[in-house]
C-alpha cells in the first residue's frame, strides 16, 4: 500500500501558529484515514516551534526553494529569524516521507512551510504569492508529487494510477 504524507492541521490537529487545527474534512482524506494510509506530520511543531507561534513568511516575494539554497529568510511577524527551523522541519518531513517510500503528499495551501502553488509575500498584509513553501519544495526536489487540500480529487486520480502502475510492475516481476 502507498502511505500519504499529510499536514497534521488539515486532519483536525490543532498545530497551526494561531493554535488552530485547518478545515480539511474531504471524502478522501476520511476514506485514506481509515485505509492507514496517511502519515501526519508538522514540520514546524517537528522542529521545535511551539503552538500558538508569531505567524512567519517568507521575505521579499522569494519561495521555499530560495530559503533552501539560503537565498531568502523565514521571518517572523515580529521579526525573528527562523529561517533555519523551517528547513529543519522540511528536512524531517523528508526523512519521514523516505522511511516510508512515500511518492504523494497532501499540504495544508498558503502556509510559509506547507504551501504548495501559493504562500504569502513576505509584507503581512495578507498577499499572495504563486510559490512554494519550505516543505512543499524540499519534497518536490525530491520526486514527491505534492497536492494541496483543494486538490484532493486529483490527488486520488494520481494514487490510484500510481498504485496500478505498481501493481503492473509486481506482475511482469512474477512472470504475470
Ligand atoms: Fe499545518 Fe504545515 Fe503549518 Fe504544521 S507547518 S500547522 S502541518 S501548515
Amino acid at each position: 500500500m502507498q502511505y500519504v504524507l499529510v499536514s497534521a492541521c488539515l486532519l483536525g490537529r490543532p498545530v497551526r501558529y494561531n493554535g488552530r487545527a485547518a478545515a480539511g474534512d474531504h471524502p478522501v482524506l476520511a476514506a485514506w484515514e481509515s485505509e492507514g494510509r496517511l502519515i501526519v506530520v508538522c514540520p514546524e511543531v517537528a522542529a521545535g516551534l511551539p503552538v500558538p507561534r508569531p505567524p512567519a513568511e517568507i521575505t521579499a516575494m522569494q519561495s521555499g526553494r530560495d530559503v533552501l539554497q539560503g537565498k531568502a529568510q523565514v521571518l517572523e511577524s515580529g521579526g525573528r529569524d527562523v529561517s533555519r527551523v523551517f528547513v529543519s522541519g522540511a528536512k524531517q518531513a523528508l526523512a519521514v516521507a523516505k522511511g516510508k517510500n512515500i511518492q504523494i503528499a497532501i499540504l495544508k495551501e498558503g502556509s510559509p512551510s506547507c504551501g504548495t502553488s501559493f504562500i504569502y509575500d513576505g509584507s503581512f498584509t495578507g498577499t499572495k504569492h504563486p510559490q512554494a513553501g519550505v516543505t512543499a519544495a524540499l519534497l518536490q526536489d525530491a520526486g514527491i508529487r505534492v497536492f494541496s487540500e483543494l486538490e484532493l480529487d486529483e490527488a486520488a486520480a494520481y494514487l490510484k494510477g500510481l498504485e496500478a502502475e505498481i501493481s503492473d510492475e509486481n506482475g511482469q516481476h512474477n512472470g504475470m
